[in-house]
């Protein structure tokens, strides 16, 4: 059975990166009917912090990525670590090293005066006597001959000289395990049977298959993720921009126009852009894996968003929309229905945060008008504009888009004037500013009172 898992370390927040590589971990489970799971590797006790787990676990829900194991902390598997260790002791798969700092220091120094590559060179793999005062740290025993094939789903077969790789510590003196050696206890125990993993971690693979083989375990399967680069193909940092998933949402984004986006970002299917994650279940294919790094695009991602905001259905954007109304310190389930809203906005907004910034005036009086579209259209001109468009939006007895739209067109004629001349005033005095949906449809959300209200407000 397929079963993949995604491995954070919890360090900071959930990275794009991250995100992505869990994506494509959860495609592929769905894909293949397996099972999907959440690791949390939280060892390094230094740099590990609550903080940062409920960043991934969070970051995770708001992505929809839903695990079907997990979350599994290594730190609750230390005792699992200490018996696979003395396993591998027991099985002289492994030993103690009482190499000292110094000892290592000079065995360096000497290697790198020789011009060698600087390695742990076996000295205590015959060691017998433990050593008078020294806490050992535990390696593992590297075959020092043949080679390790990593045959990469994306990169193809990757040959490694056992020769290469020397003797890693799978336990430090003070017991704890370190990090090459638990992924391997975890995805053993978790059954893991696909690796999907960022490129970073192809030097640890043959490490990895080693103790799986030493532990007589068959290794899993493994796919290396090219990187993500920034739009300058450095390497992406925060220079570049947001690369939290969070702060993609608190951008105005939805989820789904970022799972969109990461997908392509490493894979592509003909040049379809656009994919519901149901069609991505179907089409994925890790074959299908770029294998050179791929540069963001932050155009693209707001293409997507767009997309999305105009063709998701106008309830879910509305749940996602609801959050920044919350910023702007509105309570959106007050009316008018933050779905219609959405209906009336999705054409014009790039992201949630530009919807909602221009959708607060639904909600709450604005304290100025913006000045350039007062100036041009709350003039002495507009006053009787305002005026009969007063008169006649009061008599309007069902307040509804078309009855409205009615009455301001019975304005516009009245006063000989063209429709234009008499919405933009009325927009002007309604919303603050010069953009709004059509005014029919913005005077229906405000209601019959504000609507009255505002123009009064003008007219004064
Ligand atoms: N914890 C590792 C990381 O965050 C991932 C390890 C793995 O996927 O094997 O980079």
């Amino acid at each position: 059975k397929v079963r993949t898992r995604f491995a954070p370390s919890p360090t900071g927040y959930l990275h794009i990166g991250g995100a992505r590589t869990a994506l494509f971990s959860w495609l592929y489970a769905r894909k293949h009917g397996g099972d999907f799971i959440l690791r949390v590797e939280d060892t390094d006790l230094a740099r590990s912090n609550a903080e940062s787990v409920n960043a991934i676990l969070e970051g995770m829900s708001w992505l929809g990525l839903e695990y079907d194991e997990g979350p599994f902390y290594q730190t609750q598997r230390f005792d699992r670590y200490k018996e696979v260790i003395q396993q591998l002791l027991d099985a002289d798969k492994a030993y103690h090293c009482y190499c000292t700092k110094e000892e290592l220091d000079a065995m360096r120094e000497q290697q790198m005066a020789n011009k060698e590559k600087p390695r742990y060179d076996g000295r205590c793999r015959h060691r017998t006597e433990p050593r008078e005062g020294v806490e050992p740290v535990v390696r593992f025993r590297n075959p020092t001959e043949g080679a390790t094939v990593v045959d990469d789903m994306v990169r193809g077969r990757v040959v490694f000289q056992n020769s290469e790789l020397d003797d890693l510590i799978i336990a430090r003196s003070d017991g704890s395990p370190t990090y090459n050696f638990t992924v391997v206890v975890d995805d053993w125990d978790m059954q893991i049977s696909h690796v999907i993993r960022g490129d970073d971690h192809l030097n640890n693979t043959p490490r990895q298959i080693n103790i799986f083989k030493a532990l007589g375990v068959e290794p899993p399967r493994y796919a290396h993720l090219p990187m993500i680069l920034g739009p300058d193909g450095a390497k992406l940092s925060k220079r570049h921009g947001a690369v939290s998933v969070m702060q993609y949402r608190d951008d105005g984004f939805l989820p789904q126009a970022l799972l969109n986006y990461l997908v392509r970002l490493g894979w592509s299917h003909g040049d379809q852009e656009v994919f519901s994650l149901d069609e991505l279940i179907e089409l994925f294919d890790i074959a299908n894996v770029n294998h050179s790094a791929s540069a963001i695009n932050p155009d693209k991602l707001l293409w997507l968003n767009q997309h999305y905001i105009k063709t998701s259905d106008p309830d879910h954007v509305a749940r996602h929309l609801s959050w920044h109304m919350g910023n702007h310190g509105i309570d959106p389930s007050l009316p008018p229905p933050l779905r219609d809203v959405v209906v009336a906005q999705c054409e014009r907004a790039k992201t949630l945060v530009e919807m909602a910034a221009n959708s607060v005036y639904f909600y709450r009086d604005f304290e100025d008008y913006d000045e350039k579209a007062a100036k041009k259209n709350l003039d002495a001109e507009a006053k009787p504009v305002l005026q009969a468009l007063r008169a006649a939006l009061d008599a309007v007895s069902d307040w509804q888009p078309e009855a409205i739209h009615a009455a301001v067109e019975g304005v516009a004629e009245r006063l000989e004037l063209k429709l234009g001349k008499v919405a933009q005033p009325l927009r002007v005095a309604v919303s603050g500013g010069g953009v709004s949906p059509p005014i029919d449809q913005t005077l229906a959300l405000l209601g019959r009172e504000r609507t009255l209200g505002r123009i009064e407000r003008a007219i004064d």
